[in-house]
């Protein structure tokens, strides 16, 4: 039983699910490492949602409202953490789930196809009856891409992603949609948009975000999109961090 009056409850609780994941098969060893990696820059950036990362989310969102095809691509990190919101994403905006793991099994990717289906996700991608192709010049499970899916897509949302296939994808001419606390991280660096800030933080004010932008003109949703520089976004991310250094 978690203590409710531990002053790092919430904490906590992410770590619950994500060692809960991992016993129920759906997150690979190294997933949890790598949640431990996440959390020590959240604790930099003080775990909250900064004004330049809201600003982030809701360009985003824009991104989201004028693509043709947009995908939301899921591992092992972002199931323990927040099936539930990616499945309402999924759902708001009638778009694909396709999972793609890093450490790719049967067994995991049954696990979390049964957990985006319990949720009602119609179009779910990425399991082992899909039809594949790989992503150029990137190795290991990782590489093959739903046609349907993430080939066909022009935008694709790769959460808490490993940097080669972001830069293999971002290569195709897609943009990419990328959430990551590390402001340093090569999948950072190579994102069209990169939302500095936990996931667990990120999905509820993107949902809020789409939803306050579908009611835009296509032209002012082009507008915040055109006046966003994410090299400038991640100059502020790192700079939010040191000033807490002072
Ligand atoms: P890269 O391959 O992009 O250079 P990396 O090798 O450091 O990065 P990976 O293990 O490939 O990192 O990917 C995991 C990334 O996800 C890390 O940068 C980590 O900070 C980030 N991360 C982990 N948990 C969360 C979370 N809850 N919210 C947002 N980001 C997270
Ligand atoms: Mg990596």
């Amino acid at each position: 039983m978690l203590n409710k009056n531990h002053p790092r409850y919430q904490s906590l609780v992410y770590r619950d699910k994500i060692v809960k994941a991992h016993e129920n098969g759906i997150l690979a060893d190294s997933g949890m490492i790598a949640h431990g990696r996440g959390e020590t820059f959240d604790y930099l950036i003080g775990e909250k949602t900064t004004d330049n990362s809201q600003n982030t989310i809701d360009v985003a969102a824009c991104y989201f409202l004028t693509s043709k095809n947009p995908v939301l691509s899921v591992n092992g990190n972002t199931t323990a953490l927040v099936s539930e919101e990616i499945a309402q994403l999924a759902d708001l905006l009638d778009i694909p789930v396709e999972i793609n793991l890093y450490y790719r099994t049967p067994e995991r990717i049954v696990n979390i196809e049964k957990v985006y289906k319990d949720l009602g996700v119609k179009n779910i991608l990425g399991t082992d009856d899909d039809d594949f192709i790989d992503t150029p010049d990137l190795d290991g499970p990782r590489s093959p891409v739903s046609i349907e899916g993430i080939k066909k897509a022009d935008l694709v949302f790769i959460p808490l992603e490993d940097g080669d296939r972001a830069e293999k994808l971002y290569a195709l001419g897609k943009d990419i949609v990328n959430v990551d606390l590390n402001p340093l991280s090569r999948t950072a660096q190579t994102s069209t948009v990169t939302i500095v800030d936990n996931i667990v933080r990120v999905m509820p004010a993107l949902i809020k975000s789409v939803e306050k932008y579908s009611d835009y003109d296509n032209s002012d949703l082009q507008e915040k999109i055109d006046k966003f520089n994410n090299n400038v976004n991640l100059d502020t991310a790192i700079h939010d961090i040191i000033k807490r250094f002072e």
